[in-house]
């Protein structure tokens, strides 16, 4: 029992029967990389490279400064996982130099893949910064875009990393539910997903993540949002490839249960959250996490979700 402790508290992310789900950190720039190697990150699941856009909203950094802060965070993980995201600029991250700035809706406007797309000299300068920063290194290089809605936008950002020489695998974030609807598409585009759960529920209760009072729309236990992810986890299957969660979900140690019962292959938090829910995940086989995801997913309400969920996995 004492072995199987330690191993918990370390160590790659698995059931308690085996089924490996790699656990990894949401970082934003080289600064966060230090307390996800001391949590045992298995590499990084989300680097949020708007970070690095922040301190100037006039123009891009360079493309110097872009390569040394890439290289920062891909050195920590040699031989690891490293999944960057491309700039996610607008609505609750707006950009002067990208955002146009009388939208009535921001966050239903040009953000995201939507900006870069708008700029194609910006994505493509972080393309080839990313690139040049991954040179030589035998880091396993993963890059994904931000809000793509369907096929086109994945395939419009599959091109640009062509075009920029990335040899990198290319991936979407799936934050908006027709993506989650049409995800097998999308997948014919990419080579793997990443459910970005905030503004998934942000856009599939129409409620903003940034509004106090609908912050019930936003609990990622609601039954219509595992209902999304398990749509995209089971699309990501049947294409033979990868569906990630990087969200505020996954640090919720019961619910990355759930979660790795509805097929998501990797988990991606706060560094912090790492050890609970590697700790959480190694009390349970694969089997009751799909007991479990079912039993949240045959609820109504996103606490009843929560009861049933946990009421699988204590009572067995
Ligand atoms: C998300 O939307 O869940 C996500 C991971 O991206 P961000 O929170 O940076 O919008
Ligand atoms: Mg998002």
């Amino acid at each position: 029992a004492r072995k199987a402790a330690l191993s918990a508290s370390s160590g790659p992310g698995a059931t308690s029967d085996g089924h490996k789900v790699p656990l990894l950190a949401n970082v934003g720039g080289p600064a966060d990389v230090p307390a996800a190697v001391a949590a045992g990150a298995e590499g990084v699941g989300l680097f949020r490279t708007e970070f690095l856009f922040l301190d100037d909203s006039e123009r891009a950094p360079s493309e110097e400064a872009q390569v040394e802060a890439y290289r920062k965070v891909l050195e920590a993980f040699p031989e690891g996982r490293v999944v960057v995201r491309v700039l996610d600029a607008g609505a609750d991250k707006p950009l002067d130099f990208l955002t146009p700035a009388d939208e009535p809706n921001p966050a239903l406007g040009v953000r995201g893949l939507r900006s870069l797309l708008d700029h194609p000299e910006v994505l493509r300068t972080q393309l080839v910064a990313l690139s040049k920063a991954a040179e030589g290194l035998p880091v396993y290089l993963e890059v994904m875009a931000p809000m793509v809605a369907d096929r086109t936008d994945a395939k419009a950002f599959a091109d640009a990393c062509r075009e920029a020489g990335l040899r990198a695998k290319f991936g979407a974030m799936v934050e908006i539910p027709s993506a989650a609807l049409r995800a097998r598409s999308i997948l014919q585009e990419v080579e793997f997903l990443s459910l970005g759960t905030n503004d998934l529920a942000q856009y599939a209760f129409a409620a903003d993540r940034q509004v106090g009072a609908v912050s019930r729309l936003q609990d990622p236990w609601q039954p219509a949002l595992l209902d999304l992810v398990a749509l995209s986890a089971e699309a990501a299957k049947a294409e033979g490839k990868s569906c990630g969660v990087c969200g505020e979900a996954a640090s919720d140690p019961l619910l990355a249960c759930v979660l790795t019962g509805l097929g998501v292959t990797s988990l991606s938090m706060g560094a912090a959250s790492i050890p609970y829910v590697r700790a959480t995940l190694a009390k349970y086989t694969l089997a009751q996490c799909e007991r479990a995801a079912a039993a949240a997913r045959a609820v109504d309400t996103a606490e009843e979700a929560r009861v049933a969920a946990r009421a699988v996995l204590s009572g067995e």
